[in-house]
């Protein structure tokens, strides 16, 4: 694609069309993207508004190229999917430009860490789908076999935070055992998935294997996850669009994943690495808490709570506040305007409920930076302390005992991570026991290896990804008897 359906992005051209079976299209309308690093000035691109006949081109382009991608060999397509990680690499500081633009992501922590990992996603399912092996066994006369078939099209619909990691952990999988894949990344940040299906292309996926369709989640997304022909669906984002998409896929009766929000507590007893302990959750405010699997409920035990305190608010009045390109910075702008009103309508709400703003609480002035916030809710059932803020807006309670920690801990609809702090092991093994949730670290924080399930209880989703989790839920599991031949 040339001309007007490319962006210049701080040098780096995107494409601002959709992917469908292998060529770059238009729609006839589209929606902009600018930069949450100067809202007013930083006007990205306009890209592609997708519409029911966009979706309708990208599932017929994925019908069609699951014949030939589900056809191929897991040889074929892991070396595909190797040959996708390494343009990754190779795009690296591309990529992260490109993002930190977009979504307001720290440019050097994309670079080091999630551009990386984005590589990392496609070798490892890759290497997993080829060590994969068909169960095979006799028994009562039988030969038995439990075998894996592609599913079909995987619609894979993506959030703003964190949108090209996300991206490749969810579409790798998909890929990797067969699936053809449309992918539907957010609105607010869709750049990085055009130079991911840009990189899919040249990495050698057949045409309508990897489908790309820009726009808007109510308008297209509604569209794909509507559409019978879509076998798998798969999807990250809010609980209140999950129940959406939801319905959609019992609709059409089709296996439906969805990885939704969190609001992880973050559990110091007085047994811990104090010092440790507060750095965890000063960090918190990382990408301005727009991480699902964030530590945003700080539950310290009574007896620690000064001592805590203190040293909380020495490593977060640390934290330098600044322009996501510059390597010095630690916390990014909010993503969006509308995002950022949205974190201070929570923070008004609880003032007026008679919370206390500890540390923090308002918008910074000339940016869309919100103050690193503590707050002490007058009660467990505040607002703040309930729903996901996903800002920088963490929660600051007391508890006296281990049982009161843990009722504390598990007394949200949420479930889909947790943060212990304890010298004690066999407190570790007693408290992660009893925590509801899909993932629980004990002294430390987002180190997972990726073979290991992911997901969460309650209202944070439906399903694991990760490991075999991943490429069974993109599988038709088939499980064949054979009578043996006793005459030969
Ligand atoms: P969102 O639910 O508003 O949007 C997510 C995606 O769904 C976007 O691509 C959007 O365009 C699309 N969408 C919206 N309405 C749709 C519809 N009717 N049909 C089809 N698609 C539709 O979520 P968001 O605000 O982009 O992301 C933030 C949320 O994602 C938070 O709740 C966060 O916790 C969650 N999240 C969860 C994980 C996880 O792994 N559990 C990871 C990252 C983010």
């Amino acid at each position: 694609m040339t001309g007007p359906e490319r962006a210049d992005v701080d040098g780096v051209s995107v494409p601002t069309g959709h992917l469908i079976g292998g060529e770059w299209v238009g729609s006839p309308s589209t929606f902009e993207t600018r930069s949450p690093l100067d809202w007013d000035e930083l006007h990205l691109a306009d890209i592609a508004r997708g519409d029911s006949a966009a979706a309708d081109a990208a599932v017929a382009a994925a019908v069609a190229g699951f014949d030939m991608w589900g056809s191929t060999t897991v040889v074929e397509r892991a070396e595909t999917m190797h040959r996708l990680a390494d343009l990754i690499d190779d795009n690296t500081d591309e990529i992260a430009r490109v993002e930190c633009l977009d979504m307001g992501f720290l440019e050097e922590s994309m670079k080091l860490r999630l551009v990386a990992r984005g590589a990392l996603n496609f070798r490892t399912y890759a290497d997993l789908t080829v060590a994969h092996e068909d169960r095979h066994w006799d028994a009562k006369g039988m030969a038995n076999t439990v075998q894996r078939m592609p599913a079909g099209p995987a619609v894979v619909i993506t959030p703003w935070n964190a949108p090209f990691m996300l991206a490749t952990w969810k579409l790798a999988p998909a890929l990797a055992a067969g699936n053809s894949v449309i992918h539907k990344p957010a609105e607010w940040s869709p750049l990085s998935a055009a130079l991911l299906a840009e990189l899919a292309l040249e990495a050698g996926f057949p045409p309508g294997a990897y489908n790309l369709v820009q726009g808007i989640g109510s308008e297209v997304g509604g569209a794909l996850v509507a559409d019978p022909r879509v076998r798998r669906i798969s999807f990250t984002g809010s609980p209140a669009t999950g129940r959406v998409i939801g319905k959609a896929a019992a609709e059409n009766i089709v296996p439906f994943t969805a990885e939704l929000g969190g609001k992880g507590p973050l559990i110091v007893f007085a047994d811990a690495d104090l010092d440790a302990a507060a750095h965890r959750a000063a960090w918190q405010f990382d990408d301005s808490g727009q991480v699902c699997l964030a530590g945003a409920r700080l539950l310290v035990e009574r007896s620690i709570r000064e001592p805590f305190l203190e040293r909380f608010h020495h490593h977060a009045d640390q934290l330098v506040l600044g322009d996501s390109r510059d390597p010095n910075t630690d916390i990014a702008p909010l993503a969006h305007p509308d995002h950022r009103q949205r974190v201070h309508g929570f923070v008004k709400r609880a003032r007026a409920v008679g919370d206390t703003v500890v540390r923090g609480g308002r918008p910074v002035k000339g940016s869309l930076h919100y103050e690193p916030t503590l707050i002490e809710p007058a009660t467990n059932d505040s607002e703040v302390v309930q729903e996901e803020i996903f800002g920088p807006v963490l929660t600051f309670q007391t508890f006296e005992d281990e049982p009161e920690a843990v009722r504390l801990a598990n007394s949200t609809r949420y479930g889909l991570s947790a943060i212990i702090y304890t010298g004690s092991q066999q407190r570790a093994e007693r408290v992660t026991a009893a925590i509801r949730a899909g993932v629980v670290w004990v002294n430390t924080f987002l180190v997972r290896d990726l073979t290991a399930p992911f997901g969460g209880c309650g209202i944070s989703g439906i399903g694991r990804e990760g490991g075999d989790h991943a490429l069974d839920f993109h599988s038709e599991v088939k499980t064949v008897m054979i009578l043996n031949d006793t005459t030969s």
